[in-house]
């Protein structure tokens, strides 16, 4: 199919379902008009029923590309013309790009860690021994991103063998080996490594997680989470002098990853930043 020819503003969206709560069309309509960009980012709720469809539709009526989210990271790899280097290691597209007629699948999540743990959190990985909890999507941008910058030990812990395993697996083929720990085992792990991350949603409603964990100074704490702010995972990090930080500096990275892949420019960042903010103080 050949994109429709347009001389009207460029357009770009989010697809998701229920894609009840999302940061980035306001994120990316400030950096647009920041930088008086003629585009504009819209809001597309999509089931998973209807992917193939929507994916059609961004051909048909040429949009410049789309941030993919929840449930549909995998599933659209399918629809997408050629997947791009970090998409094609983990298995999930957040980010497809229109190149003239062809639809790109991308990943910035690995991109929009490692810039946010090097540039934000100013982790020194090489070498560093890591605990990661879970075996989702976001687990496995993790491990890339921490195979990609020389970490030391990789040790992965999940609910679920299969799909740590799967993560192992990933890892495998890039020449990387990773731990894997029981779920339940993963607390004692803590004391044993530098940093460790969140890539599970415990926490979004408060829980607790790695309960019998306790920290220290020289470790640094990272819940992907986002919303809330802070999670009792990175209180109790902070109150044993180590450093915390939620997910907000990791989605703000991918979305400016984004926003260069999509314009080509460099996002204003501080004004991505800004907004994001603001958009979580509207949420809670
Ligand atoms: P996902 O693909 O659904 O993976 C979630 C992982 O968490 C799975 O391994 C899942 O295990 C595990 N999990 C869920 N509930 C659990 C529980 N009660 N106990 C133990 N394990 C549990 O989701 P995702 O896309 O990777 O996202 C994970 C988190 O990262 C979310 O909170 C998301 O908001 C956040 N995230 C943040 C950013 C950012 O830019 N800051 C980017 C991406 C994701 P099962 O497979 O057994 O269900």
């Amino acid at each position: 199919m050949v994109a429709a020819k347009r001389d009207t503003s460029h357009f770009v969206g989010v697809l998701g379902w229920p894609l009840e709560v999302t940061l980035s069309p306001l994120m990316h309509n400030v950096a647009f008009r920041g930088l008086g960009l003629d585009w504009i980012y819209l809001r597309w709720p999509v089931r998973p029923e209807d992917l193939a469809d929507a994916v059609a539709g961004l051909r048909a009526l040429g949009a410049e590309g789309a941030n993919v989210t929840m449930p549909h990271k995998e599933s659209i790899a399918r629809y997408l013309d050629t997947l791009d280097g970090d998409a094609q290691a983990i298995g999930a597209v957040n980010t497809v790009r229109r190149s003239g007629d062809e639809l790109i699948g991308h990943n910035t999540d690995v991109v929009g860690f490692s810039e946010f743990l090097v540039g934000d959190a100013g982790v020194r990985p090489e070498g560093a021994s890591v605990l990661v909890l879970g075996a989702g999507g976001a687990a496995r941008a993790v491990v890339k991103a921490l195979a990609d910058l020389d970490a030391g030990d990789i040790t992965v812990a999940a609910r679920n063998p299969e799909a740590a395993a799967g993560v192992v697996a990933l890892a495998s083929d890039m020449n990387r080996t990773v731990g894997e720990v029981a779920w339940d085992e993963a607390a004692g792990r803590v004391d044993g490594v530098d940093l460790v991350v969140n890539a599970t949603p415990i926490g979004m409603g408060g829980e607790t997680l790695l309960g019998e964990a306790t920290f220290r100074a020289s470790q640094c704490v990272i819940d992907l989470i986002y919303s809330p702010p802070t999670t009792p995972l990175i209180e109790r990090a902070r109150a044993a002098g180590a450093s915390g930080w939620g997910g907000l500096g990791m989605l703000v990275r991918q979305a400016a990853a984004s926003f260069a892949i999509w314009t080509g420019r460099p996002a204003p960042l501080d004004a991505m930043s800004a907004a994001a903010i603001r958009g979580i103080g509207h949420h809670h």
